[in-house]
């Protein structure tokens, strides 16, 4: 029997269903909790063009995923716009036979310009990210002196070239932004976009992360309940990531990304490439393991196939449900790939 006959699963029965592909490891925001300036400095090394998979070669490793299982794919990086011609990796991918979806998550800097190309070359969906209406709270937050209305202006722009509905992520940082929650949820509702709040995570070793500036989801789903009765909606398929919510008025419908109080690693079905080729099989991941060696080096397809299927099977990966105050703390100090080098 052929590996892609078989039912792939991981050490803990979960499939390969879904692949984030990012793009590049650079972007033209610094926000404060993915890469804090400090860090991401004039004088930072990004990955150089040779290193960066090139379309052809992220078409080619698509498929090799969509031969074991994968039927959705999400360009990510940094910001997957800053490549250029990003509408023709969308046309390649969307070729592929097996994909049934195809998704990106941007900070919508570049989108407006963009999403008509995109739409046009196969793109099914775009996340767009967003963490407050006051621009004093965001221009913070970016660090990159970035008005909000640009990012409005995206929105629109996507939902009119046949995007809508625009999923539009926002991080809660507690101390930062979390005032920015009823705001948010009050220029949202009736829009036809669904808004969905992120727990901000201890991904990476630099963005200064702790406990006590996570706003738990209950807390924001008390927070908005409170002023807009809501009730919960059943999952759309196993392995959901946010926790969805519907306005009792018919307003539409909200979602909350509880990763770090209501972990749902049990249902993880998603793998990462990064921009130079490396396989991560957790967003919390150590280390990677390199494709693209072999795929410079002439391995064939079913080569390929093969060392994926061997990764994905040992992979015990369940870092958020093992997560306490006392490990987050310790981890802090482990070496823990950057959220801009794999994407979210
Ligand atoms: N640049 C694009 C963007 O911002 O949408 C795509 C890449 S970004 C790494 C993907 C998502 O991860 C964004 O929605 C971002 O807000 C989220 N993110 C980054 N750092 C995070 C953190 N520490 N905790 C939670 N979410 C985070
Ligand atoms: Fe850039 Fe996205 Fe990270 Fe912000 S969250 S620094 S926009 S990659
Ligand atoms: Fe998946 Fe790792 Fe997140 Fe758990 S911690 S949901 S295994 S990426």
């Amino acid at each position: 029997m052929a590996i892609a006959d078989l039912p792939l699963a991981d050490t803990l029965a979960r499939p390969l269903r879904d692949l984030r592909i990012s793009v590049t490891d650079r972007c033209q925001f610094r926000c404060t909790y993915c890469m804090p300036r400090e860090v991401f400095g004039r004088d930072f090394a990004f990955l150089p063009r040779e290193q960066l998979l090139t379309f052809e070669e992220l078409t080619r490793l698509a498929q090799v995923f969509v031969g074991l299982g994968v039927r959705k794919l999400r360009l990510t990086g940094g910001e997957p716009l800053l490549r250029r011609d990003l509408e023709k990796l969308v046309s390649m991918l969307a070729r592929i036979d097996g994909i049934q979806d195809i998704a990106l998550t941007t900070n919508g800097a570049l989108l407006a310009g963009k999403a008509q190309a995109l739409t046009a070359a196969g793109l099914r969906r775009v996340t767009v990210s967003l963490d407050s209406l006051d621009d004093a709270v965001f221009t913070a937050l970016n660090d990159a002196g970035f008005p909000v209305a640009r990012v409005l202006d995206a929105i629109a722009a996507a939902a009119g070239a046949g995007l809508a509905p625009v999923k539009v992520n926002m991080v809660v940082r507690r101390g930062v932004n979390q005032e920015s929650i009823l705001p948010m949820a009050a220029h949202f509702r009736g829009s036809g976009h669904v808004l969905r709040f992120i727990e901000f995570m201890d991904v990476g070793t630099t963005n200064g992360w702790r406990l006590e500036e996570v706003v738990p989801a209950a807390e924001i789903i008390s927070l908005i309940g409170g002023q807009w009765p809501l009730e919960a909606v059943v999952p759309a398929y196993p392995g959901e990531v946010a926790s969805r919510y519907r306005y009792l008025d018919g307003a539409g419908e909200i979602g909350v990304i509880a990763s770090v109080t209501q972990p749902f690693c049990r249902g993880c079905t998603r793998a990462r490439l990064s921009a130079d080729g490396k396989l991560y099989t957790c967003l919390f991941a150590g280390t990677g393991h390199d494709l693209r060696g072999p795929l410079r080096a002439g391995a064939s397809d079913q080569a390929l196939r093969e060392q994926v299927a061997a990764i994905w099977t040992r992979r015990t990966d369940r870092y958020s449900e093992q997560r306490t105050r006392q490990t987050s703390r310790t981890q802090q100090q482990k070496p823990k790939v950057e959220m801009s080098h794999i994407g979210g």
